[in-house]
Parts: C-alpha cells; sequence; structure tokens
C-alpha cells in the first residue's frame, strides 16, 4: 500500500464538541452549520455525517448544495449565493433547497417560475457590509412581494452578516447590529445575524438563527481569545514526515533562492510537504512545525513539495518521524500569523495531494 506523505486527519468527535460548544454560547438560538467550501476544507461528506445534530446547513453555491444533498436526504440546505437562474430554482424544488434571496433580480425569477411546491426562502439585507443584501429601505416593499408570492413558502428568514465581528471592538459592529435591530420586521419573522465571531462576542446577535462556521473546525473567531480558552478543538490535524536529515557545515545555504545559511554545523530535516499541498508558501524561516512534540522552526523557503527545519534542538530525530505541520498542539492561528493570512484560507486551500483519514 502506498504510504501517504500529506495527511489531514479530522477528528469526528471534535467536530461534534464544537457543535456542543456552540451550543452553550447560543443555547436558545437554532443552529445553521456553515459548511461551505468543502466543509471549510475538512471534507463536506465527513463534516455533514459529524453535524446531524445541527438544525440546518449551509453551503455557497447550488452546486455545493447538490452535492450535500447526495450526503444527506433530509436536512434544511441553506444556499448562501442563492439562484442565479430559472433552472436553479427548479433544482431548489427538486432537491428541497432554501435559497439566500439577496438581490431583487433573483425575488423576480422566483415570482415569475411555474411551480408546484413554494420554495423555503431567506432574505439578506445589507446592514453595512456592502456585499450582499438589499438595503434595508428596500425591506418593506420586497417584503410585501414575498407576502403576495405564491412560489414563496413563508416564513421568510431574515438575515445579515457582520463585516468586523472578528474584532469586537470595532465601532462597525455596533452600527450593523442597530441597524439590524431597526429593521422595519414583523416580530414574528424568524432572524439570524451572528457568524462564529458574533455568537462569542456579541450575545445579542442570536436571534432565532446563528451561523457557525470556523468555530465548529476547531479555530478561533476572534482576534482576542485562542482556540483552548473558547473550549474549542482543533478538528484538523495536517501531519507529513521526516523524509530525510543533513548534516550540514556553518555557512552551507538552504533551498531556492539560499536564504537562509547554517550559522554552524549542524542537521536539517526535510518534511514532505510543500505549497503544492497547500502548506503556505509565505510561511517565513522560524514558523514552527512541531516533531516529536517538540517545536523546530521552518528555515528557508517552503518550496512545492518540500519543507526544511533546524533540527538542532532534536538530535534524536529520524527519517520517518511524524511532523505536525498545524492541529493538535500547534495552533493553526499561529501558523496563518506567520504567513500573514487566515486560518479560514489555509483550512480551504489543502490541495488534492493530501490525504484525508477520520479518527474518532
Ligand atoms: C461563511 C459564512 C458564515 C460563517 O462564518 P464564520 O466566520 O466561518 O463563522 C456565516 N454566514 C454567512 C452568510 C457566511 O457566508
Amino acid at each position: 500500500m502506498r504510504t501517504p506523505q500529506a495527511v489531514a486527519c479530522i477528528n469526528v468527535l471534535s467536530l461534534q464538541h464544537n457543535l456542543k460548544q456552540v451550543r452553550q454560547f447560543a443555547p436558545d438560538a437554532k443552529i445553521l452549520a456553515v459548511i461551505k467550501a468543502n466543509g471549510y476544507g475538512h471534507g463536506m461528506e465527513t463534516v455533514a455525517n459529524a453535524l446531524l445534530d445541527a438544525d440546518a446547513f449551509a453551503v455557497g453555491t447550488m452546486q455545493e448544495a447538490l452535492q450535500l444533498r447526495s450526503i444527506t436526504k433530509d436536512k434544511a440546505i441553506v444556499v448562501l449565493q442563492g439562484i442565479f437562474d430559472a433552472s436553479d430554482i427548479q433544482q431548489c424544488v427538486a432537491y428541497n433547497l432554501q435559497p439566500v434571496i439577496h438581490s431583487e433580480y433573483q425575488l423576480e425569477l422566483i415570482e415569475t417560475a411555474k411551480l408546484d411546491t413554494p420554495i423555503r426562502c431567506w432574505l439578506k439585507v445589507d446592514t453595512g457590509m456592502h456585499r450582499l443584501g438589499i438595503q434595508p429601505d428596500q425591506l418593506t416593499s420586497m417584503l410585501g412581494r414575498i407576502q403576495q408570492a405564491a412560489n414563496v413558502d413563508r416564513p421568510v428568514t431574515i438575515m445579515s452578516h457582520m463585516a468586523c465581528a472578528d474584532d469586537p471592538a470595532h465601532v462597525e459592529n455596533q452600527l450593523q447590529i442597530e441597524t439590524f435591530d431597526d429593521l422595519e420586521v414583523d416580530e414574528k419573522l424568524p432572524r439570524s445575524l451572528a457568524n462564529s465571531a458574533a455568537i462569542i462576542a456579541f450575545s445579542g446577535t442570536h436571534y432565532d438563527w446563528v451561523r457557525p462556521g470556523i468555530m465548529l473546525y476547531g479555530i478561533s473567531p476572534v482576534q482576542d481569545r485562542t482556540a483552548s480558552e473558547l473550549g474549542l478543538q482543533p478538528a484538523m490535524t495536517l501531519k507529513s514526515r521526516l523524509i530525510a536529515i543533513h548534516q550540514l557545515m556553518q555557512g552551507d545555504c538552504i533551498g531556492y533562492g539560499a536564504t537562509w545559511q547554517c550559522p554552524e554545523d549542524m542537521s536539517i530535516g526535510v518534511i514532505g510537504m510543500g505549497y503544492g499541498d497547500g502548506y503556505p508558501r509565505h510561511a517565513p524561516s522560524g514558523t514552527p512545525v512541531l516533531i516529536n512534540g517538540k517545536r523546530v522552526p521552518v528555515v528557508g523557503r517552503v518550496s512545492m513539495d518540500l519543507i526544511t527545519v533546524d533540527l538542532r534542538e532534536l538530535p534524536g530525530a529520524a527519517v520517518g518521524d511524524e511532523v505536525i505541520l498545524w492541529g493538535e498542539g500547534l495552533p493553526i492561528e499561529e501558523i496563518a500569523d506567520e504567513a500573514e493570512t487566515i486560518a479560514y484560507e489555509l483550512v480551504c486551500r489543502l490541495t488534492s495531494r493530501v490525504e484525508y483519514q477520520l479518527v474518532s
């Protein structure tokens, strides 16, 4: 059997634990578990099967929704980008999908479609992020049209999305929360505002449905607290192995561009993982990896298939030793900081070369 080098171990129990943490933070809200982008890179099927206790699932696109429907027959599925043309509406009926209406053209498509069964919809209002959503002053007229539309199964859920909840002190948060609170909406209509960061930082935003994504995967959504401080467990541990060890001389240079030079005679380890697997190429020298429970620094540039590390602090390291790139014992948030990106991007961009293994 082929022995894989890059492996993403997905811990099903951690996913389930994190869902329970969401319930602790938002005990009175229903949970729309966001599993877009292949379950934030953890594998849509794995995540969907692990999180069957969620009240509904959300994905980004119609394509993802159809994939998810082949995995779960009866769970409600919300399509965050909604429909784009008449055939999408027919798919929503055929596969029982709930589109978000974020633009007037989408309501027009639904109004003029010929449907046997009405579809359940979510209506997205722009409260200040200025990405998707109708404007607050369009809401009354849109709701009036929805009230008349035979093709819409009521009630519609009113939703919006926050731009800065990861930075709780940001002034934009209160502005968006007030705008959402002030919307002229029948009190009986269900509402949804909070992503992971808002679930944690703003308990007043929970309303009827919360929409956690990143925290389900055990990654902290807020800048000022770590995942472990929030009681979250990393669901993905990315691993590889040492595939070579070299004794080099003072002054020897490592890797492309010869950007790192040995300050003394020393040993260098080579790991079978690189940006071709999804490890960030911009992780600089000094970024930690975990070998036999000890952190050692990356030295030199990350290349497509390989990473080099300084083994001076780990004289017992041997070819074949397991290396953890992030996950258990090495928070992905730290690696993201080193590479000047966010953990969301790191988990989403693992490539097809990485083999997935489930642990539970
Ligand atoms: C992706 C997404 C979420 C989840 O956001 P997290 O920060 O991952 O919790 C919630 N709502 C909408 C509309 C989204 O697009």
